[in-house]
C-alpha cells in the first residue's frame, strides 16, 4: 500500500491517476487506532535516534494551499517528545535570507544528528512558488531541479534520511476548506485574496508540483504521494512512512561504559 503512494524514480508522479480520497484500505476507526500505534513507535524510535547521535531525518511536507499541511505537523508528532522534534515553516524569502542563494536558508534550518526535522514548505517552493509567481525566469528554476537532486544526495551521504511527502488535495476538498477559512471566524485570519488567485490556477499549480516530483524523485530520496483529503488518511500515510524510514534507520542505543551491569547505587 505504501509502495504505491512512491513515485518511482524515473517514472510521472501522475497526480490526476492518484485518489485525493483514498482510504488506504482502512476505515477511520482502524485508521486512527493505526496512528496511535504509529506515534508511539515514531517516539520510541526517536529516542533511539538520539542516543545513538549519528543520524538524522528530514520530513518534507508539501501540498496545495489548504492540503492540510499544518494539521499533518500536529497529529503525527502530538505524543512524540517535543525536545527531539524541530518544525520549520518555511515563507517567501526575506531580509537577509535574500542575500543569499536559495539553499543557505535551508541547509541551516536542518535537523541535528539524533533529531527529526520537518519542513513545512521547503526548497521546493524555490522552484514551484517562485515558477508560478513569475519570480525567476525559467532558466533559473528549471535548473534547480538538478541542484535539488545533488543536494539531497549530499545528506543522505552524509546522515540526513529525507522522507518527502506531496499532500495531494482534490480541487472540491480544496474548494471546501477554503470557504471553511472564509465563514469560520476562527481561521478567517489565515485567508488572503491573493489566495483565490492561487485557486483559479489550481490545474496550472497541480501540473507545476507533477513535474517538480517527477523530477526531483531519486532513490536516494524518492518523493510520496499522500491522499489529503480526509484528515485522518493523511496523517496515518505521513506517520506509516515516517515510522519505516526510522525502522529502517533502526537506530542502536550505544554501548554502556564496561562494568556499570550489577552496580548498586547506595
Ligand atoms: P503560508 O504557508 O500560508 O504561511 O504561506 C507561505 C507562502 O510563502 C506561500 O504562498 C508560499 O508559496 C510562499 N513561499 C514559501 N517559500 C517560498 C519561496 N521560496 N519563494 C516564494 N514563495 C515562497
Ligand atoms: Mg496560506
Amino acid at each position: 500500500m505504501l509502495e504505491d503512494l512512491r513515485v518511482d524514480p524515473g517514472t510521472s508522479a501522475r497526480l490526476a491517476a492518484r485518489d485525493p480520497s483514498d482510504r488506504l484500505g482502512l476505515d477511520k476507526q482502524e485508521g486512527e487506532s493505526r496512528l496511535e500505534v504509529l506515534v508511539e513507535r515514531i517516539d520510541a524510535l526517536q529516542y533511539r535516534l538520539h542516543a545513538e547521535d549519528r543520524r538524522s531525518v528530514l520530513l518534507v511536507l508539501q501540498g496545495l494551499d489548504a492540503s492540510g499541511k499544518d494539521g499533518v505537523v500536529r497529529r503525527v508528532f502530538e505524543g512524540v517528545n517535543p525536545t527531539g522534534v524541530e518544525v520549520t515553516s518555511f515563507r517567501a524569502p526575506l531580509g537577509v535570507e535574500r542575500d543569499h542563494d536559495y539553499l543557505w536558508r535551508i541547509h541551516a534550518a536542518l535537523p541535528p544528528r539524533g533529531k527529526i526535522g520537518v519542513f513545512n514548505r521547503s526548497h521546493y517552493e524555490d522552484v514551484v512558488a517562485v515558477r508560478m509567481h513569475e519570480l525567476a525566469p525559467e532558466e533559473v528554476w528549471r535548473r534547480r531541479y538538478a541542484h535539488l537532486r545533488a543536494f539531497e544526495e549530499m545528506l543522505m551521504d552524509e546522515g540526513t534520511s529525507i522522507l518527502k511527502v506531496f499532500l495531494n488535495v482534490s480541487r472540491e476538498e480544496q474548494r471546501a476548506r477554503l470557504q471553511e477559512r472564509i465563514d469560520d471566524p476562527e481561521k478567517r485570519w489565515k485567508f488572503r485574496r491573493d489566495d483565490l488567485e492561487v485557486r483559479r490556477r489550481f490545474d496550472d499549480w497541480l501540473a507545476a508540483w507533477e513535474e517538480a516530483l517527477t523530477e526531483t524523485s531519486t532513490d536516494a530520496a524518492p518523493w510520496y504521494v499522500v491522499p489529503a483529503d480526509r484528515n485522518w488518511v493523511k496523517a496515518l500515510g505521513v506517520a506509516e512512512l515516517l515510522a519505516g524510514t526510522l525502522e529502517r534507520l533502526s537506530p542502536q542505543l550505544p554501548e554502556p561504559e564496561a562494568g556499570i551491569e550489577g552496580l548498586r547505587v547506595t
